[in-house]
């Protein structure tokens, strides 16, 4: 069924969950106010490009919950796949997105953001991007569903964190960009329709808002949500949740990647160990050493991810085991050192030596392809909001992203949405938004009452989310999360605001909207994979779209 309608029980029962509003007008008595251009939340790729672009029309002032660096984006490792200028290789990187897609991916968005792809690039590298090279021309590999070797990379595994040093050494020598670091975004404020800026806490105790004429969302990710995940724990999809509660219209929230081959020896985030690992001919055994990937994919090992991991959880299910194992002992002694020097450098660290033993890992969530839905300037549905990179909705996945294609979507579309939000900003039919001056006195205040609860409450729904709406999902199982989600609703309702159990309740929104739209899409497809409806419907070949209709998450299918 395809309206607008769902007949789910469970699915309405959580529909009538309370979503609490987003500040309106009014702001509280005693809490210091900033004033900004465009304001953009967020440092990583996304929030940077945007920055540095904005900063050409006004000023911009951005904030990030934690350090600078601490991001997704410090975390890429395979690289940023790039097509060469020759319109074939072009057209090549155009089709590989839209097969791994299945069907859901925007065309005009995937050709926009290609065909871009070099020139921004070579962006990148005037600003002093040191991509690795090969006889002089940048070095390009291949990672699973690629049909080329197309994915730049530097320092060999170490391309997000040159990546991020390399762009905030440009923010922080403009002068029209102010960075504030752990200024925590609580809520979007929003006035006669409009987003106005931001609620934030400067730190545990103090709150400001954020006046700005426009504000980007730039949140990144959501992996925080789930147990086992490749994402900084702080990614908790706080902007995604925010704009949803300001009414803006998300998209494709199903959509979770899970990535196939994380290190399985128990830290948190589990370290990646980069699909690029089998781009080269690294091996994935079972305990018994047998390579399997054949039984499930023609392409093996470099079959797209979504195959990759469900073929492992189906072998760790059939072997009751906990994870498989990656082979590079036919390398080269000091291939891996040289070409992955991190993943190398984390095994060893943890007492493991791949030229002579297995690696073990296990899939892990690792990125939302929803998020709040843009245009290709990343302007969302609510005046005044923009969005972009991972907490954003372009269209560009589709069911599926493409390995090394999301740092490419934030780089070229980042900064179009930098500008449009700039300009949208400084045009004189956009007035600056007005403080009112009556407020009301703010309930919020830094509050230490109950953190063992918060503490509790995060860990048991990161291991529902796992188990309900993880890799493998039945109506059943998204039943059983709704109706956890429902409990801690009502368990946490009374508890004070502060950091913590602000990220615990986005945490459980982005949860709800990801069980929601699971429970909506009764097929599998891509990334969403069902076990009682384990075959693709076309009917069902659009995106979902969530918003709040008085207070209740609605799910329509797109027209
Ligand atoms: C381990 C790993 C490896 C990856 N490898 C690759 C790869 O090789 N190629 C590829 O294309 N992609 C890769 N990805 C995905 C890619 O890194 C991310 O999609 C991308 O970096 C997201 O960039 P972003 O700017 O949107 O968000 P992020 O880089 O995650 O930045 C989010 C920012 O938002 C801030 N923030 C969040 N909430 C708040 C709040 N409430 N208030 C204030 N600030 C807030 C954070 O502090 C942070 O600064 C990888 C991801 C991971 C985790």
């Amino acid at each position: 069924m395809l309206a607008g309608s769902v007949t789910d029980a469970r699915l309405n029962d959580v529909a009538a969950m309370p979503f609490s509003r987003s500040v309106q007008c009014s702001i509280p008595v005693g809490v210091s106010k900033i004033e900004t251009d465009v304001l953009v939340i967020g440092t990583g790729i996304a929030g940077l490009s945007a920055a540095l672009a904005a900063s050409e029309h006004g000023r911009v002032l951005v904030v990030c919950k934690g350090e600078l660096h601490d991001s997704n984006t410090r975390y890429a490792q395979g690289g940023i796949a790039v097509p060469t200028q020759d319109p074939r290789d072009i057209e090549a990187h155009i089709e590989d997105t839209l097969r791994v897609a299945c069907g859901l991916a925007d065309l005009d968005i995937v050709k926009y953001v290609i065909q871009r792809a070099p020139a921004a690039v070579e962006k990148l590298i005037t600003r002093g991007m040191a991509f690795d090279r090969e006889g002089g021309m940048l070095a390009r590999t291949r990672e699973g569903g690629h049909s080329r070797s197309r994915v730049l990379h530097a320092r060999g595994d170490a391309t997000g964190l040159e990546l991020g040093a390399t762009l905030a050494k440009h923010v922080h020598g403009t002068p029209n960009i102010h960075v504030i670091q752990f200024c925590m975004a609580e809520d979007l404020m929003t006035c006669d329709g409009r987003c106005t800026g931001a609620m934030v806490w400067l730190n545990d105790s103090e709150r400001a808002v954020i006046r700005a004429r426009t504000t980007i969302i730039a949140t990144g990710g959501t992996g925080g949500i789930f147990l086992h995940t490749t994402n900084p724990l702080g990614a908790t999809a706080d902007g995604t949740v925010m704009a949803l509660r300001a009414g803006a219209v998300l998209a494709s929230m199903e959509f979770m990647q899970f990535h196939p081959t994380a290190l399985h020896v128990g830290i948190e985030p589990m370290p990646l160990v980069s699909e690029a690992l089998r781009g080269e001919g690294a091996r994935l055994v079972d305990a018994g050493g047998r390579r399997f990937m054949s039984d499930y994919h023609s392409d093996g090992e470099l079959a797209p991810r979504d195959v990759v991991s469900r073929a492992i959880v189906t072998e760790l299910r059939r072997a009751r085991g906990d994870c498989v194992f990656l082979d590079v002992r036919h390398w080269p002694t000091d291939f891996m050192s040289g070409r992955f020097p991190n993943v190398y450098k984390t095994c060893r660290g943890n007492g493991i030596d791949p030229a002579h033993q297995l690696v073990p890992v296990r899939p892990a969530a690792h990125y939302m392809i929803g998020g709040v839905r843009v245009d290709r300037h990343g302007r969302s549905s609510l005046d005044g909001l923009f969005a972009c990179g991972e907490a954003s909705c372009t269209g560009m996945h589709g069911a599926n992203r493409l390995a090394s294609n999301s740092l490419l979507e934030a780089l070229v579309l980042a900064e179009v949405c930098g500008q449009a939000a700039a300009q949208e900003a400084m045009s004189e039919a956009n007035p600056a938004p007005r403080f009112p001056d009556h407020g009301e006195r703010s309930p919020a205040r830094s509050s230490n009452s109950g953190p063992n609860a918060i503490a509790a409450w995060r860990r048991r729904i990161r291991e529902a989310s796992w188990e309900y709406v993880g890799m493998i999902r039945s109506g059943t199982g998204i039943s059983a999360m709704q109706a956890l989600i429902e409990d801690a609703t009502v368990a946490l309702s009374t508890t004070h605001p502060c950091r913590s159990l602000i990220e615990l309740r986005n945490i459980i929104t982005a949860a709800a909207m990801i069980a929601f739209a699971a429970a909506m899409r009764t097929e599998s497809r891509g990334v969403h994979y069902r076990e009682d409806h384990p075959q693709s419907n076309d009917a069902q070949l659009k995106q979902i779209e969530l918003c709040l209709v008085d207070g209740h998450l609605t799910g329509n299918w797109s027209s």
